[in-house]
């Protein structure tokens, strides 16, 4: 169900904050609200009313084609849910030209993480389920999965066992028998790249702030040209904000936190990024990592790499890409790359902790 707002309206997931809708641009941005890819899409739109509300109605569009067509392993329509079925047997699976790019980057990211950033871990990630009890979906009190069947998944987990050919302009992917890949690591920052396209190719939109739960894609400019403010969700407390982004133009932010996610049980909080090294949830210094990048692919999959990596290793990778990154340490420290200084304003109730 399409929701539509005039003016102002708070979001809920924090985020987007920030003069869009006010009076000043009465008539002049549009927004919108939607369900797809399994979270909650906001869009804030500055264009004529039929354009933006077509817009918005062929991004939720493309987002569901994404969805069902590439990315769902649990939509037998995917082709995903194809590479997957195809594990053990020794033809493969051909894959589109996207799908090759796209697997292209994420062994290129496994690679260049050492091993942290995986998109082979689906038979962890569907043993412990925690997306799906995050989302309300679990019965009774949820319990983490035995050591020995951690050990069992593990074994079909690893980049290192996947294997891509390409003959005659036609790619064709190998997965070893179990595995299952879980592209839920970078399929919002797919989903921002696609959409950025979009957003190119159509003259009407003028400026755009997209969420895809929490996933930031800018665009253009607002009719008084002042800058987008994104806000950085505090982990200690996920409905206050540490700070803002301005940000000019076309950029992605992507943010991955142990409290985005996750299921608490015996005082324990099991959050949804797995460690490939133990797999189980990663324990660490970090609680979030906002990264900011002009394509949203390396973005998303940068954020979820960095969260594993910690701020020394992470930061040095966001560099290699080019990327700036915000880090929010467990003792509430707040560390950033150089270049993110200049986008980024603490919240005036957050100075600088003394090192
Ligand atoms: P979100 O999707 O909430 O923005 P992330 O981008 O950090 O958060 O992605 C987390 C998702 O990625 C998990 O729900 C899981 O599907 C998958 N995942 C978990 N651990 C890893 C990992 N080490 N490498 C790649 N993907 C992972
Ligand atoms: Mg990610």
């Amino acid at each position: 169900m399409k929701l539509f707002f005039r003016g102002a309206m708070l979001f809920a997931a924090a985020a987007l904050c920030c003069g869009c809708g006010g009076a000043r641009d009465a008539g002049r941005s549009w927004r919108y609200m939607d369900t797809g890819m399994g979270t909650v899409i906001e869009a804030v739109l500055y264009a004529p009313e039929d354009a933006a509300s077509r817009f918005f109605d062929d991004s939720m569009a493309l987002l569901g084609q994404l969805e069902r067509e590439e990315l769902s392993w649990r939509l037998e329509t995917s082709e995903v849910f194809r590479i997957n079925a195809s594990a053990g047997s020794e033809e493969g699976c051909a894959i589109s030209a996207e799908m090759a790019s796209v697997l292209e980057s994420c062994l290129e990211l496994y690679g260049r993480s050492e091993g942290a950033f995986d998109v082979t871990l689906g038979a962890l990630t569907r043993l412990w389920e925690i997306d799906s009890w995050a989302a309300g979906g679990g019965t009774g009190e949820f319990q983490p999965p035995s050591q020995e069947a951690i050990s069992r998944a593990m074994r079909v987990c690893g980049s290192g066992q996947i294997r891509m050919e390409t003959a005659q302009g036609e790619t064709r992917v190998f997965l070893p028998e179990g595995m299952r890949l879980d592209l839920g690591a970078v399929g919002k920052g797919i989903a921002q790249s696609r959409l950025g396209r979009r957003l190119a190719e159509d003259a009407e939109i003028t400026g755009a702030v997209i969420s895809l739960g929490g996933s930031i894609l800018t665009y253009g400019s607002k009719a008084d040209h002042s800058p987008w403010r994104v806000g950085i969700t505090d982990p200690f407390d996920p409905s206050a904000q540490v700070g803002t982004l301005s940000l000019e133009g076309q950029w992605c932010v992507s943010t991955s936190g142990d409290y985005e996610r996750y299921v608490e049980a015996g005082g324990i909080r099991y959050h949804h990024i797995l460690d490939p090294s133990t797999g189980r949830p990663a324990v660490g210094r970090v609680r979030g990592v906002t990264i900011l990048t002009k394509d949203g692919l390396p973005g998303d999959g940068l954020s979820t790499a960095c969260f594993l990596l910690g701020p020394e290793a992470g930061m040095a990778l966001a560099a290699a890409y080019g990327a700036e990154a915000l880090f929010l340490l467990s003792d509430g420290r707040i560390v950033l790359s150089e270049g993110m200084e200049a986008y980024f304003t603490r919240s005036p109730d957050r100075l600088p902790i003394p090192d």
